[in-house]
């Protein structure tokens, strides 16, 4: 059995720090979906995260469904929204036009990525002919049509397609060097690798605000075949936790808190003060930790 580390009092953080949040969102296919989605960013909302971001899938699949999920955003809440755009598989004129339609619904925001080949990530990425080369080459494409904020991805255990850290880094300082001002991680479990990719950037020159993406388990097996494909190291600690508990929906839910709450808690004591939450349009698990780290509610507050 693996060592745990247990909740340390010296953990519980003052409601005065400041603590920033921000939710991502991905868009609904069903009506049922929709029903949830907009469950969750309402009570979410009142913790007033700094922006909710709204993923684009794979190769454009949700581009008319990102686009309308935003929108409702900035119609009926007072949320800021970020909207996610991928450059895979389509040409310039038609990203171009995506960035140009979300500026006009009032977006100031855009989270800038290159997406996965069409055929899933075994395949080979190759870039559109007519199209943006990568991520770094989208960050400038959207910095020249609006002067407007872009967040970029980043990876603590390096993204699968790179041969190596220091060409996953050169990556990230490509982007940030066309106009990149945020970088949201990959998620991850294991905090050291957080901070030694840090340092590691760091060192490199690179000061832009890197915000640890944090995953909620709500579905452990799921997450385990999606960090497969993305790169990230699911822990032996971990998978003992969730262990034996496959038909224990109401057990795994209250493992799924406790391990990220100690994850942010301990982010928090070594200096963290911005989170990005994976919500996977759920609100319970996210509320909750929230609430640990002391954001709350504003009107519960005072
Ligand atoms: P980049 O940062 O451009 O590249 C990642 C790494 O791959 C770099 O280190 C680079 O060196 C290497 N690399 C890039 N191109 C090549 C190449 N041709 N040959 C060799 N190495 C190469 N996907 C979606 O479809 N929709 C989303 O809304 C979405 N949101 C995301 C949000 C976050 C915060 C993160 C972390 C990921 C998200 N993704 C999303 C997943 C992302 O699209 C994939 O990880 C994709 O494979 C890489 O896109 P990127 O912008 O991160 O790549």
């Amino acid at each position: 059995m693996q060592p745990v580390t247990p909740l340390r009092a010296s953990r519980l953080v003052p409601q005065q720090r400041q603590v920033r949040v921000s939710f991502e969102f991905f868009p609904p296919k069903t009506a049922e979906m929709e029903t949830t989605l907009w469950e969750a960013i309402g009570r979410l909302a009142p913790l007033q995260p700094s922006f909710v971001s709204v993923t684009y899938g794979a190769g454009g699949s949700t581009r008319e469904r990102t686009h309308a999920t935003v929108k409702r955003i900035i119609a009926e809440t007072p949320l800021v929204p970020a909207a996610h755009l991928t450059c895979v598989a389509a040409d310039r004129a038609e990203v171009d036009g995506v960035i140009r339609s979300y500026v006009a619904a009032g977006v100031r925001h855009i989270v800038a990525l290159r997406g996965d080949p069409v055929g899933g990530i075994a395949e080979r990425y190759a870039p559109h002919p007519r199209g943006y080369q990568n991520a770094a080459d989208l960050v400038a494409g959207i910095k020249a049509i609006a002067d407007i904020e872009v967040s970029v991805s980043a990876y603590p255990e390096k993204h699968p397609d790179s041969p190596s850290v220091e060409a996953d880094i050169d990556m990230l300082q490509a982007k940030v060097d066309a106009g990149a001002g945020r970088a949201i991680t990959q998620f991850f479990f294991d905090n050291d690798l957080y901070f030694r990719y840090l340092d590691r950037i760091r060192a490199r020159g690179i000061t832009i605000p890197i915000v640890p993406g944090i995953l909620p388990v709500q579905n452990f097996k799921q997450m385990r075949l999606f960090a497969e494909r993305c790169g990230t190291s699911v822990p032996a600690w971990l998978a003992d936790r969730f262990a034996g508990l496959d038909a224990d929906a109401a057990t795994r839910r209250l493992i799924a808190a406790a391990v990220a709450a100690e994850q942010v808690m301990d982010l928090v004591d070594r200096g963290v003060t911005d989170f990005h939450f994976y919500t996977m349009n759920r609100a319970d698990l996210v509320f909750a930790i929230c609430h640990l780290l002391g954001v709350r509610a504003q009107e519960k507050v005072a």
